[in-house]
């Protein structure tokens, strides 16, 4: 996994069908940080990841945001993904730990391949029909 692809957010951009589908089918993105824009989702809302003045939100005074609130609730509602509880843990033990974990949580059983956080398949193994 790459650290460039842990969006602002705390979104893993590296288990994002945008990424992981190259069949051409889906939407393909490169992440929201390689994008460019700061941050996809809030790019054009918040000032400061607009201007960069912060790398993730959890440098922000005003973490979590409710904006930040929004999103992590829609995410742990429909994929079981916490972005508050994984920014903190980035502040807190480093970007490399949360790779490592992360790669666990993610880790096809069958052949170690990624598995999609949105539609829950492994693009190494298995037959995705987007
Ligand atoms: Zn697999």
């Amino acid at each position: 996994m790459k650290p460039e692809l842990i969006a602002p957010c705390g979104m893993n951009c590296n288990v994002c069908r945008g990424v992981l589908d190259k069949s051409g089918k889906a939407k393909t993105c490169v992440g929201c940080k390689p994008r460019g824009k700061g941050c996809t989702y809030y790019g054009g809302l918040c000032s400061k990841l607009k201007n960069s003045e912060i790398e993730f939100c959890y440098e922000c005074d005003d973490f979590p945001c409710d904006k930040l609130k929004r999103l992590d609730k829609r995410y742990r509602t429909r994929y079981n993904y916490d972005f508050i509880e994984a920014l903190e843990f980035i502040r807190d033990n480093g970007m490399e730990a949360h790779l490592a974990r992360d790669m666990e949580k993610f880790k096809c059983p069958d052949c170690g391949g990624t598995i999609c956080i949105h539609n829950g398949k492994c693009y190494s193994c298995q037959t995705i029909d987007s």
